[in-house]
């Protein structure tokens, strides 16, 4: 047996072979270690089959019967089929119906045997009768192994088609009896004394096969013991990379910057505003990074609006000063572009010199890049692509980290010896998730808005209140304001209903002869967008209609009132985000949230946060509650590695610990040279991803 279990295929467990290998592949699982992490995702009881005759109303329950008819009924005048399975144990008749499937009729032959899970029910007409509606089923095909599928807990598995349930549980039996005694604990035994887990190969051998008398409402919320050692297993393995990476970093050696400060206060008297304390607080955070001889990693937490690119520009200053090149990277050409006008003019003021390379600019300024000629490069990945060379890359600032990972941050460090690096987003995380996600960055926020800035009240409407929307709209323009309208999509097509923005311009420019209206999405050229959005920003235009390219950055002070078409169809931090493009000036800010109906509650309570809180933490947190963590962070994006068990919303406190332990093990041994299986495990979970030891 190949010692370690990521190499041995599943191919070659006993009842695999290569074409149900090719099915389990489907499902992730490639290896025997693949497997055993593939844990059930609920379990059936059933150590206590009920005779059809004791089952009782409303309970969920398992009972054993052979088939005595299977049947499609059609209700007449409906268009609704029936498949109807009849089964009899002997004390009694149970029926399970499963509705609009009547190819299910195949699957089941009279006097098979089968068992049933579901919640028991009177026939709804009869107002009598044991019924099932939905039940899930299982055809009992062989007696010999009835050991696996009965008189027990038994563990239900995700399966794909041509892969039955009875089937996979007998592979993963095969597999955990033969394999889980070669697992070897990679833990150290005082860490798990410390949380008192238990050990790695009961766990595992515990969660696929439990035995009778463990609590099913435990196993089912994937929170027993076992299950919270295999938490923790993931959760370590995943700070333990994070605190290898920062480890690193610590240990590199970078640029220790040595500035008088002469540009730096130069830029501050050139700006129309103060500071605010949380801005001071973390510039001063990262002028202690960028003095050091270490390279920076910091992370720069702050809600929309609360002028991180100012902070960011300050350091920039910083780095110019001592001779350096500086980039700043956006996700997006209009940001980049963006960013680029509102910098350039005050910069070359200074006597610096900037330039801009996103993708669709044909002037490509590499030489004078390369030459050192160039001070500050405003792009967008551009910036890390090929054929770009800096010639003394001091700083890189990264605005959005949201849309960059772990992977692209690598990429633009190897541009460099080191450079000190700034990260930025405006997505607010809870933090100790920050923590995590980005753990291996230090990590600062700017948690106060510009003294200025006043709160933006979010109003709902439905279809029904157009006629009060124009009006808003109305007496907005007239006092000299300016309203976006933001609408889901381009162009209305046949198959959705969506209001699109060239339609609802025109609806608008009849609405509204009288004012400016103009228009803008994504699919425009750049320079085309750029144009639109500066001669808004100037006042030539009295109404914008777009799309979400707006959505990051763009700043128009004079924008008081933000309709948002179809509100129900957005993301919520999508929604905060483009709130976040108005109330950025004096003036008391609208934005009005139009919904059509119908929509679910889902959306329901996307809207009700929206109205009810600008704080994007609170919004953040929400959203993270309604889509789970898997959806909000994307784990391709942060470039973390899946996590298959565990979940670092559910089990926070677990997270914490894991993090605890992972940071003073790495402390002690930077290398985990006492640890050679735990390191060899770490560098399997992190591998593709990133490298985590720079030495052999
Ligand atoms: P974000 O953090 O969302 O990227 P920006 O950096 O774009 O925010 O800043 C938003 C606006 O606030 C900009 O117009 C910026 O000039 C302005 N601003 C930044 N800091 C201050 C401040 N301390 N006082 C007033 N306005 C500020
Ligand atoms: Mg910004």
């Amino acid at each position: 047996m190949p010692k370690d279990l990521s190499d041995f295929q599943i191919q070659y467990i006993k009842g695999v072979g290569p074409h149900r290998a090719k099915l389990l592949n489907r499902l992730g699982i490639q290896s025997v270690k693949d497997a055993l992490y593939y844990l059930p995702y609920r379990y059936e009881d059933r150590s206590n089959i009920k005779k059809i005759s004791d089952l009782t109303y409303g309970n969920l329950q398992t009972a054993y019967g052979k088939v005595i008819s299977a049947e499609v009924i059609k209700l007449p005048g409906r268009n609704l089929k029936i498949f109807e399975l009849t089964v009899n144990d002997g004390s009694a008749l149970l029926k399970g119906k499963w509705f609009n499937q009547p190819f299910m009729k195949k699957n089941f032959k009279t006097g098979q045997e089968v068992l049933l899970c579901g919640n028991v029910r009177r026939n709804p007409y009869w107002g009598i009768g044991l019924e099932m509606d939905n039940p899930e089923y299982e055809i009992i095909s062989n007696a010999g192994d009835s050991f696996i599928h009965m008189n027990r807990i038994v563990p239900v598995y995700r399966v794909t088609s041509g892969l039955t349930s009875r089937q996979m549980r007998s592979i993963m039996y095969n597999m955990a009896h033969t394999c889980i005694k070669d697992v070897c604990e990679t833990i150290p035994g005082e860490i798990l004394k410390r949380y008192a887990l238990p050990d790695i190969s009961a766990s595992l051998a515990q969660v696929h096969f439990p035995e009778i008398n463990t609590d099913l409402e435990l196993l089912n919320r994937g929170a027993t013991e076992f299950h919270k050692r295999l938490s923790f297993d993931e959760l370590f393995m995943l700070e333990l990379g994070l605190a290898a990476l920062k480890k690193g970093n610590v240990l590199e050696k970078g640029i220790a910057f040595n500035p008088e400060k002469r540009l730096l206060k130069q830029l501050l008297s050139m700006l129309p505003f103060r500071l605010t304390k949380a801005q001071e607080r973390v510039f001063n955070d990262i002028l202690i990074d960028m003095k050091r001889p270490h390279p920076m990693n910091r992370l720069i937490q702050g809600d929309v609006g609360c002028g991180k690119t100012v902070v960011a520009l300050m350091a920039m200053m910083i780095a110019a000063e001592c001779g350096y090149q500086s980039a700043l990277m956006a996700p997006t050409e209009i940001l980049a572009e963006q960013h680029f006008i509102n910098i350039y003019r005050i910069v070359e003021d200074m006597g610096l010199k900037i330039c801009i390379l996103t993708g669709s600019k044909k002037e490509r300024p590499l030489d004078s890049i390369a030459s050192g000629e160039i001070d500050l490069i405003v792009g967008t990945h551009a910036l890390i692509q090929e054929g770009v060379v800096f010639k003394n890359l001091g700083l890189a600032v990264i605005d959005e980290q949201h849309r960059f990972g772990v992977m692209q941050r690598a990429l633009l460090k190897k541009k460099a010896m080191n450079p000190d690096v700034l990260v930025m987003t405006a997505t607010p995380i809870p933090r100790t998730l920050a923590l995590t996600l980005y753990g291996d960055l230090d990590y600062s926020v700017i948690d106060e808005l510009p003294p200025d800035r006043r709160p933006v009240t979010t109003l709902l409407f439905h279809e029904k209140q157009k006629e009060s929307i124009y009006r808003f709209i109305r007496e907005e323009v007239k006092k000299g304001r300016q309203v976006y309208v933001v609408y889901p999509v381009i162009e209305e097509s046949e198959k959705t209903d969506l209001r699109s923005a060239t339609t609802g311009k025109s609806g608008l420019e009849k609405l509204f002869p009288e004012f400016r209206i103009g228009l803008i999405h994504g699919r425009m050229k750049a320079q085309e967008r750029e144009d639109i959005m500066a001669s808004f920003k100037q006042g030539e235009m009295d109404i914008l209609v777009s799309t979400t390219v707006i959505e990051v950055g763009v700043d128009v002070p004079n924008a008081t009132l933000m309709i948002i078409i179809h509100a129900e169809r957005f993301g919520l931090s999508q929604l905060h985000q483009l709130r976040g493009r108005i109330g950025r000036g004096a003036y008391q800010s609208y934005c009005i949230l139009l919904a059509y109906e119908h929509y679910g509650d889902e959306a329901r309570r996307r809207l009700d946060i929206m109205v009810k809180s600008n704080d994007g933490f609170r919004i953040a947190e929400e959203d993270l509650n309604i889509r789970g963590p898997g959806e909000f962070f994307g784990t391709r994006q942060s470039g973390i590695p899946d996590l298959r068990i565990a979940n670092i919303v559910r089990d926070a406190i677990l997270l914490n610990e894991a993090r605890k332990e992972a940071f003073t093990l790495i402390d002690k041994d930077p290398d985990l040279k006492g640890y050679p299986l735990m390191r060899e495990s770490l560098e399997n979970f992190w591998a593709g991803k990133i490298e985590l030891f720079k030495t052999g």
